[in-house]
């Protein structure tokens, strides 16, 4: 099997057989390539063996790139075929784009035996994100050589995998009846959104590292009230719609369009594709409420002067829910 030329060190590992495959039996002549950010220095490698293997144009996608809801359409009508990588296709994508996974490298064994060392029960819940799930049965095998009773989610919502979590989407781990999570894979975003759709604790096993932690939502919490805080003080509110086709949530939009309304403010709706400060500056708003990754407003807060609050934590700060109803934003579909 040929194996694309990660860049050196990379942990990653991709099927270039398979994608050279699927280009040929789409006829393929042209074609346009994205990645997220983590993987985009590998693009000129694969991108040059495509076109050595088969003669094709290929075009890199240069804008970022952050999740299988964030397709370039616009380059994708350029080309024959648009080959996503890095992420699981989510439902109803166009046609004319294939998705490609990228697998992690790294063994997991030990992360998840110095997680497991953090757990404080026996029923545990596993997940990961797309880059380890075709791990998760490893890792389900130490917990089980460990005496602890493993369970992985069935896929549902945005999840393809089992045991899978997206940033957007957690209900393969809300679906379990167990005592605490344990996630395996990088970063804190993924596991806090387990730890506040689920209420329960979360331990993170980092593959990349070997360590494991145990997550605390507490401080994510504290800045959300305070952003929910200050946003109350404002009359006028952008509701912010996204052009990425998987982020578009027109009807959650004007649902917390028209609540607001109902509660005397201003209410705008407001369509764009990058969500950045200055862009948002440029318009004059006090405050706004992000329809679009839930990223936008919870991982992202620090960038923005203004209060960003998710739909939920807007219908808090109107007194729709109470803030011991406070839900993590998600998009199911
Ligand atoms: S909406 Fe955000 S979390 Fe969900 S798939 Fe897109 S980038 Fe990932």
């Amino acid at each position: 099997m040929d194996r694309a030329p990660l860049t050196a060190g990379s942990s990653f590992d991709l099927d270039l057989d398979s994608i050279l495959e699927r280009l040929r039996s789409r006829g393929a002549r042209k074609v346009g390539l994205q990645a997220p950010e983590g993987l985009k220095r590998d693009l000129p490698g694969i991108a040059g063996l495509i076109s050595e293997k088969t003669g094709h144009e290929v075009v890199i996608s240069g804008d970022p790139c952050y999740g299988a809801c964030d397709l370039d359409l616009i380059l994708a009508e350029e080309v024959d075929v648009l080959v996503h990588l890095g992420h699981a296709e989510l439902e109803e994508q166009p046609e004319k784009a294939i998705f490609v996974e990228v697998r992690m490298k790294e063994d997991l064994k030990e992360a998840v035996r110095n997680g497991a060392a953090l757990l404080k029960s026996k029923k545990v819940g596993l997940s990961t994100t797309v880059q380890h799930s075709h791990q998760i049965g490893q890792a389900l095998q130490v917990l089980k050589e460990l005496g602890i009773d493993a369970r992985i989610g069935e896929p549902c919502g945005r999840a393809k995998y089992p045991g899978q979590v997206l940033g957007c989407s957690y209900c393969t781990a809300r679906s379990l009846d167990v005592e605490e999570y344990l996630f395996v894979g990088t970063g804190r975003f993924h596991p806090l959104g387990i730890a506040l759709a689920t209420g329960k604790r979360v331990v993170i096993a980092d593959p990349a590292t070997g360590e494991a932690a145990v997550i605390d939502p507490e401080p994510l919490l504290r800045q959300r009230f305070a952003a929910i805080s200050r946003a109350w003080y404002e009359r006028r509110f952008a509701v912010l719609v996204s052009k990425k086709p998987g982020q578009r949530r027109w009807e959650t939009a004007r649902r917390i369009k028209e609540l607001g309304e109902a509660k005397g403010r201003e209410m705008f709706l407001v369509y764009l594709d990058n969500i950045e400060p200055d862009r948002l500056l440029n318009l004059g708003f006090p405050a706004a409420v992000s329809t679009a990754c839930p990223r936008v407003a919870l991982d992202d807060a620090a960038k923005y002067d203004i209060p960003m609050l998710t739909p939920q934590e807007f219908e808090i700060m109107v007194g729709d829910r109470a803030w011991q109803d406070y839900e993590f934003d998600e998009i199911e579909r």
